[in-house]
């Protein structure tokens, strides 16, 4: 039996609010509910957080973003989305069983903030761009 909350949920161990199920994915609302319909979308299989996840699982994944947001947008008449997924503790990953946040909009204070520090007056942007590509 894993320790794992989302493992749990998957198993039915404790009870998730799920609006998503198929072989290899789930979705279900985030309790926190950051703003009306914040949902978790989460696959079957565990695996700590993103880059440990197999492509064809990842690439399923974001698929069923995709319809879960398109739900979301018909039925609560969410504005736009912040589609998230948060690795290891120095990103506020809390739960180590990989999650993407989906994350409605509605208004600019509905609870959501993402924050984009602009330090473009203070690096060297050609020095982070070669080191990245050569
Ligand atoms: P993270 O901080 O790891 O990116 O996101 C974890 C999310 O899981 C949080 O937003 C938190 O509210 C949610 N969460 C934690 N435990 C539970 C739970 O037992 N059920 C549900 N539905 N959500 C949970
Ligand atoms: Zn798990």
């Amino acid at each position: 039996m894993s320790d794992c909350i989302f493992c749990k949920i998957i198993n039915h161990e404790i009870p998730g609010k799920i609006v998503y199920e198929d072989d290899v994915c789930l979705a279900f609302l985030d309790l926190s509910q950051t703003t009306d319909g914040h949902t978790l979308v989460i696959p079957k299989q565990h695996f700590n957080h993103i880059l440990d996840v197999d492509a064809d699982t990842l690439s399923h994944m974001i698929k069923v973003v995709q319809i879960v947001a398109k739900n979301i947008e018909n039925k609560l008449g969410a504005k736009g989305f912040n589609i998230v997924s948060n690795m290891n503790e120095i990103a506020g990953q809390s739960v180590h069983h990989f999650h993407i946040h989906i994350i409605p909009r509605y208004n600019e204070s509905d609870g959501f903030k993402a924050i984009y520090t602009d330090r473009s007056n203070e690096v060297d942007l050609d020095k982070i761009y070669t080191k990245l590509v050569d």
